[in-house]
């Protein structure tokens, strides 16, 4: 005879309830594998309170997070990929482009905006990786160089948060042109005086670190984030040697010089500010 017996009935449930009613309330942490509250997280920008783990967040949460009340005039929002090579991979380039809108809810792999930050005048892009791996096509090119263009005429500070796989292969050429083409409007800024402060979030490769993202007057990463050129097999079989621990990543750049500041998610608004205090005014601060 068992000691304990079950007068209730068994609550039936199948896995499939399971699921709808813990969906949208808890996501687990990859790196401490803590089970947290979207609510916590969301208040704590998406990064993990136990670990501090940074997830990857989208482009207009990213500028929501920098300018002032969260508020920013969007801009260019009619700049979108083209398709002049008419080019087929495994899909036409025209269908992933309209598969990556419908998906991603963007215009494009770079949100820009123009807003302030602590009361300076910014200009500011956020990447995303959920438009065709954040990669960077004649759109984006187009996009950052215009918001260059435009801190030039009204005496704004640039920001640039990068997330990307690098150039975008689809458009060939045109896509590796687009590095030259920002490199050289930020080149007309610095001689105007202005700032431009680059922010490498989880991952910056390719075309991206090889251009812009590295030609900040302060180069700021997100703490672990992917940052470099090729990837560490490619290196590896080229130089054929071993890498060593933590190579590619914000805390190993910040070691060998590549990058200015590791900044907490949760402190990158505070820092940012602090810098255009110093850059924007310095007669006045
Ligand atoms: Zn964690």
């Amino acid at each position: 005879m068992p000691w304990f017996s079950r007068n209730k009935p068994k609550i039936e449930q199948n896995d499939e309830q399971r699921i709808v009613q813990t969906e949208g309330v808890f996501t687990k942490c990859p790196e401490c594998d803590s089970t947290l509250y979207n609510r916590d997280l969301e208040n704590s920008m998406q990064v993990c309170t136990k670990c501090a783990y940074h997830f990857r967040i989208g482009a207009n949460l990213r500028l929501e997070l920098l300018f002032d009340n969260g508020k920013f005039e969007e801009l260019d929002q009619e700049v979108t990929s083209a398709d002049p090579l008419e080019f087929v991979d495994s899909k036409p380039y025209k269908d992933r482009i309209e598969q990556a809108k419908k998906s991603s809810g963007l215009p494009e792999a770079i949100i820009s905006g123009k807003g302030e930050v602590g009361g300076h005048r910014v200009y500011a892009g956020a990447m995303d990786m959920s438009f065709i791996g954040g990669s960077m096509g004649s759109a984006v090119g187009e996009k950052i160089t215009r918001l260059i263009e435009r801190a030039m005429k009204t005496r704004g500070a640039v920001v640039i948060f990068s997330a990307s796989g690098g150039a975008r292969m689809q458009e060939g050429t045109l896509s590796l042109m687009q590095m030259a083409k920002i490199s050289a409007a930020l080149a007309q800024l610095h001689e105007k005086q202005l700032p431009f402060i680059s922010v490498l979030t989880d991952p910056t490769t390719g075309g991206v670190t090889a251009s812009f993202a590295m030609l900040g007057d302060v180069i700021l990463a997100e703490p672990k984030a992917l940052i470099g050129f090729a990837g560490p097999r490619v290196i590896e079989q080229t130089i054929r040697q071993k890498l060593p621990k933590g190579f590619q990543r914000s805390e190993f750049l910040l070691e060998h010089g590549m990058v200015d500041k590791v900044v907490d998610r949760r402190e990158m608004r505070k820092t940012i500010i602090r810098m255009l205090d110093f850059m924007m005014n310095p007669e006045i601060k």
